[in-house]
């Protein structure tokens, strides 16, 4: 391994409230071995060390890398063929998708987080058939393509055990269908159906065999998909293995109203209180989305010290509703940041997600807590950091952490002209772009260096990836996509009277009817 020194106009090194964070001007860090050594004025950087490369100049601003909380897949759904349906018919839409590559898949979404900014990903996969059996050799190809592209990664494989398709058990949903695909569908859905005991052998064979890994750059988690997907007993048993092996979960909760109604249906009361009436709320648990809490689930959440992944591109797309961010912070939740499948421009640009997040709770009035610059910054880093495996070692530039970090031109941010009263976190939030992007590293190692990716030859990757799917359809592919149109007015009709939005009462006021 090598050092370096980054040199910047600016070091953000984190934030420290909602309305501060701390900046070194004209600074740089010195790095050994993967480890930041020490922050602070180039001059004294500069006549303390002898790195080995000097990357950075008074031109510059240098943050920590980004974290990405919520990831799923290379290739968008869109992309896929799924347009933005709400969530529920969006599922049935998903069944239509083609087999892609994993290795080279995973890679293309790397590619662009990477160019936004993103050094760490918690990467939710699952949603396979079994035998879990074929499970190892999955997860390798995409553990794989985050090692060779040099990537930080927290991976997880969600567990299902039950109501796969929509929000009632498998049988008695497959018996709504007509016998032209009540069969198939079956079929399909009892192939997913794997023993939890062996998602749980197979947790245990990765965090064996991946956990930390060689270059340290992977950390294995768990992930009960949500609580539709998981009986009571599921959870548990995740629970335990969480706490045995010392690692996080992730879990999709409440992402829309639908599944506040599940929740209703199953337990009487809502996701957050069932939860937290069975012990299983805590800050070992990260909740995906969280858009449909009441204030009382809230309070929950807070006591516990849960946090939540705020997915905001992801539920205005899926017609999900918006998350209440502005009462999460003011209770304290901590909540990082996800793009989850793909954010508005059908990318994984965290850049713009943090300026869609900035603005998006922008609730009328002069009185409400609205995001700032520093909470959006912390949530895309620090808090975001604590959501993944590598809670103490990322997230922020300070001694002892990794050097998980992004060099910026300032100039692309501040030219030809910016007022010299406008803070250097605002700026950055408001006005970066990925074009303005130059340096990535991670644990040390530049892995984007002017632009280009120093590891793989991305250009080779994606073209491989465009050629594997010049070819044809299958057949089975092509049978999923009929099935999946097939099955799709089922999907719909199986939610319908569900919702009563009569007696809706949101916590942000947008308009008024009177
Ligand atoms: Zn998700």
């Amino acid at each position: 391994m090598s050092s370096s020194l980054i040199r910047g106009k600016y070091i953000i090194c984190k934030a420290i409230n909602r309305t501060e964070v701390q900046i070194i001007e004209d600074g740089a860090i010195f790095q050994q071995d993967g480890k930041i050594v020490e922050i602070g004025k180039y001059q004294d950087i500069h006549q303390k060390y002898q790195p080995d490369l000097v990357i950075g100049s008074a031109e510059h601003v240098v943050m920590p890398g980004f974290v990405n909380s919520h990831h799923h897949v290379g290739l968008t759904p869109f992309q896929l063929g799924s347009p933005d349906y709400p969530l529920e018919l969006w599922f049935a839409s998903r069944l239509a998708a083609r087999n892609v590559d994993l290795y080279l898949d995973t890679l293309y979404s790397a590619f662009e987080m990477i160019e936004s900014g993103i050094t760490t990903v918690q990467h939710i996969h699952g949603w396979r058939p079994g035998p879990a059996s074929t499970w190892p050799g999955i997860a390798e190809q995409i553990l794989k393509a985050y090692q060779d592209i040099g990537m930080r990664v927290s991976y997880c494989f969600a567990l299902r055990d039950q109501n796969r398709l929509v929000y009632e058990a498998d049988e008695d949903f497959v018996k709504r269908l007509p016998p032209s695909i009540a069969p198939e569908i079956a079929a399909m859905l009892k192939a997913q159906d794997v023993p939890v005991e062996d998602y749980m052998d197979f947790f245990e064979h990765l965090w064996k065999h991946w956990d930390k890994g060689e270059d340290g750059r992977t950390h294995i988690q768990l992930a009960p998909a949500n609580l539709h997907w998981c009986s009571d007993d599921a959870l548990m048993v995740q629970k335990e293995y969480a706490q045995k092996y010392g690692v996080g979960m992730h879990m999709h909760l409440l992402e829309t109203a639908y599944q506040k109604e599940y929740a209703h249906r199953r337990a009487g009361t809502t996701a957050i209180r069932h939860l937290y009436d069975m012990g299983f709320l805590g800050p070992h648990l990260t909740l995906g989305h969280g858009v449909w809490l009441n204030e009382e689930d809230i309070e929950l959440v807070a006591e516990t010290g849960t946090m939540i992944c705020h997915n905001a591109s992801s539920n205005l797309r899926l017609q999900s509703g918006i998350a209440p961010l502005n009462h999460f912070a003011l209770r304290g939740v901590r909540v990082g940041m996800g793009l989850d499948e793909a954010g508005i421009n059908d990318d994984r640009d965290m850049l713009q997600e943090m300026r869609l997040v900035l603005k998006l709770h922008r609730v009328p009035g002069m009185d409400e807590l609205v995001p700032t610059s520093p909470q959006v910054f912390q949530m895309a880093t620090e808090y975001g950091a604590q959501t993944t495996g590598f809670a103490s070692e990322i997230g922020t530039l300070e001694p002892g952490k990794a050097a998980d970090l992004v060099v910026m031109n300032w100039r692309h941010i501040a030219y030809p002209y910016l007022d010299r009263d406008v803070s250097v976190i605002d700026a950055l939030i408001q006005r970066s772009k990925t074009s303005g992007v130059e340096t990535v590293m991670v644990g040390g190692e530049v892995v984007l260096k002017d632009g280009r990716f120093t590891k793989v030859d991305k250009d080779a990757i994606v073209e491989e990836l465009a050629a594997s799917l010049r070819i044809p359809l299958t057949l089975e592919e092509q049978r999923r996509r009929e099935l999946s149109s097939e099955v799709f007015p089922y999907v719909k009709k199986f939610y319908d009277g569900w919702l009563d939005h009569s007696a809706c009462s949101s916590f942000y006021c947008q308009n008024s009817r009177h």
